[in-house]
């Protein structure tokens, strides 16, 4: 006989991740032979360096085959310690550092380890797609606040400021912006810190994650920097997947106050235990080795960046702002809503734009009402040159089919 399997009411409250659904969809097409172009996974196309590499290959010939202690090995926590003093000037210290297993499972430790059914996160969107679905899974309710073209999709003060309420336990802060690219200045920040300051229940997750990749020279910052008064209810999150091109070696890492790094490792010791120790070893040569790839791949995302925005902009039907940061082109299709595809259907939603763009063009794109607004879609520009230039033909194809 078989069974039903009936699944929690903290599931049923989510689904799958956008960004990885339409890879896989694109994936599965690309197996079964099709020619597609995915431009919806955001990772960088670029193999992890050969020194972090031979790190990890070390790593195993030397026997570091067993489990690593919960939080960390302890090379890394101290390469972590010096990564947060010499980029951020914060002085964690190595008890305030946590290794989890990619930047996502940093997130959902430290919501799962604090939140309860009426909490309330608030989350800027344009905004990446897992924060609210963790929030929703944990049984406090998202509150999105909308950030728009007019000030570059960056949230201001005033809307923070009205989005707080008493059940407000964290803001979930992501600079450089995915999808957005939007990238804060310093006195940005100190407005937006000035308004936390006035509210000392909400506790601040700020994901930079995207840290280096930025362009047109623009400065990087995070809360704690330009507000030090705010360490004591900040998690600032980071990780090695985008900064060194190792989104496959699962590892992200938080700097924050002691009580919620003991609270997230407790929670660790039962869910997965510390992360890969190879890959621990491999992310203690990325942060300490040769920076050279940084630099390299910055450029790369640069000319990358500049080559995909001038031909969406001279697309007929979208708008696509300049992005400052990460590796994502977000524009908007609402020109496009209400036309017909070549296969009949309406597009009603940029979910249908990306659904019927991937039938058709063959481009694998997020639809942006998975990032909590639009109609827009993202595009990942970390691919090669050869594919977004196609992928833009592609696109321009399609829009210019539909009636
Ligand atoms: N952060 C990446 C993205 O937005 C990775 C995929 C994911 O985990 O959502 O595409």
């Amino acid at each position: 006989m078989r069974m039903t399997i009936v699944t929690s009411a903290a599931l049923q409250r989510i689904g799958t991740s956008a960004t990885i659904a339409m890879t896989q969809k694109a994936r599965e097409m690309k197996a079964r032979g099709e020619d597609v172009i995915v431009l919806s996974a955001g990772q960088p196309d670029f193999d992890t360096p050969m020194h972090i590499r031979e790190a990890a290959f070390e790593a195993m010939q030397r026997g570091e085959t067993r489990y690593p202690p919960i939080a960390g090995i302890p090379d890394l926590r101290r390469a972590i310690v010096d990564k947060f003093r010499r980029e951020n000037s914060l002085d964690y210290t190595f008890e305030e550092t946590i290794v989890c297993t990619g930047g996502k499972q940093v997130i959902a430790n430290a919501l799962l380890a604090t939140l309860n059914p009426g909490d309330e996160v608030v989350i800027p969107v344009p905004g990446w797609v897992s924060y609210a679905q963790l929030a929703e899974f944990c049984g406090a309710k998202p509150v999105l606040v909308e950030t728009k073209l007019d000030t570059e999709y960056k949230l201001t003060p005033e809307a923070l400021d009205m989005s707080i309420t008493a059940a407000t336990r964290w803001l979930i802060f992501n600079n450089p912006c995915n999808p957005t690219g939007a990238v804060y200045t310093r006195s940005e920040l100190s407005a937006l810190a000035d308004v936390l300051t006035r509210h000392p229940q909400v506790m601040i997750l700020t994901d930079d994650m995207y840290e280096h990749i930025r362009y047109d020279g623009i400065e990087f910052a995070t809360f704690v920097e330009v507000e030090p008064s705010l360490r004591e209810r900040t998690l600032t999150m980071n990780g090695v997947s985008k900064s060194y091109a190792m989104t496959g070696w699962r590892i992200g890492y938080g700097g924050g106050p002691r009580a919620l790094i003991a609270a997230m490792e407790k929670l660790q010791t039962q869910l997965t235990s510390g992360a890969c120790s190879i890959a621990q070893w491999a992310a203690v040569s990325a942060l300490e080795g040769p920076q050279d790839y940084i630099g390299e791949s910055r450029a790369a995302f640069e000319a990358r960046r500049n080559l995909v925005v001038g031909r969406l902009r001279s697309i007929d039907g979208l708008e696509c702002p300049t992005p400052k940061g990460a590796f994502y082109a977000y524009p908007s299709c609402a020109a496009l809503i209400g036309r017909k595809a070549p296969l009949g259907k309406i597009i009603e939603t940029d979910e249908d734009f990306a659904l019927e763009l991937l039938a058709t063009a063959k481009v694998a794109v997020v639809h942006g009402g998975a990032f909590g607004a639009g109609p827009n879609f993202r595009v990942s520009y970390a691919a090669s040159t050869r594919e977004i230039e196609v992928a833009c033909d592609r696109i321009d194809e399609f829009v210019r089919s539909l009636k």
